[in-house]
Order: C-alpha cells, then structure tokens, then sequence
C-alpha cells in the first residue's frame, strides 16, 4: 500500500484515439520512453517511426470504448516476440501495445494518443539502422524520466 501522500502526487494523465470512443488514463510517469524505426511500428502507424511509452500494466486503463479496440497479433517482430498492437476499430488509431514475452507485465501507450501535456522526451531509438534518411535529430533525453522504484 502506498502511503496516503505518496499516491495524492501521482499524476493522472488521459488519452484518446482519434474518434474519441476509446480513452484511457496512465496513472505515474512511463517507466520509459522509446521512438521505434522498425519497419512494422512504420506500417502500424503509416509514418516515419513510432512512439512508445512504457507503464506497468495496472497503471493504465482504458475507461471508455474499450469493447472498440481490435487486436492485431503481429508475430513478425524484430525481436522475435509476438506483439499485440490494439487500435481503435472505428478510426485506426494505435493505442496500446503488450508483448507477449513471458511474465511481461508492461503496457505499451502511443505518445500521439495522449491528450494531456507531458514533458516527456524519449530515452532511446529502437532499430536505428531502420531509421529513414530524412528522420534525424530526435530529441532524445536519456536521464529525462525518472524511473520510479518498482
Ligand atoms: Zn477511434
Ligand atoms: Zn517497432
């Protein structure tokens, strides 16, 4: 149990995909941040890479819409684990993400989907080699988020 002072300054931060009808909340700062130049986080998403905030999965949840969200299984993954990639059935937006790497208890939440302001800066690249020519001069904090205990 966390002492009553403690749990009163975790922050609350909420998201949404683009039609609104999933929203989620993550309660905490990410325990990480990463930007993903894989070429399927690039087909997830249709873009140039893909942003990835890391929480234990009890501090997230979705509150709304939550019977809108699909699972694509993708199990060819550049690292070899299966990843479940869940998006909003109504607009396509990526959400959330869990591995399927045993005793894995993180939850991966798309930064665009966040609809509160947060400091956060990612801390790594993933698959740099993957990284397009015109991507270049991210941000990259890698002491910005504090890890809290676990
Ligand atoms: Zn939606
Ligand atoms: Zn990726």
């Amino acid at each position: 149990m966390m002492a009553p002072n403690a749990s009163s300054k975790t922050a609350i931060r909420h998201g949404s995909c683009l039609c609104g009808k999933v929203r989620y909340q993550v309660t905490g700062e990410p325990l990480t941040f990463f930007v993903c130049h894989c070429g399927n986080c690039k087909k997830a998403t249709g873009s140039a890479f893909m942003t990835n905030t890391f929480f234990l999965e009890k501090n997230v949840r979705v509150f709304e819409g939550k019977d809108q969200l699909s699972c694509f299984r993708d199990t060819n993954t550049a690292s070899g684990v299966a990843l479940r990639r869940y998006f909003c059935s109504k607009c396509g937006s990526n959400v959330l993400l869990s591995s399927e790497q045993k005793d894995n208890n993180l939850t991966i939440v798309t930064f665009g989907t966040i609809d509160d302001k947060v400091a956060w800066f990612p801390r790594k690249e993933r698959f740099p080699e993957h990284m397009l020519p015109f991507v270049k001069g991210i941000n990259l904090n890698p002491k910005g988020l504090a890890r809290p205990k676990l």
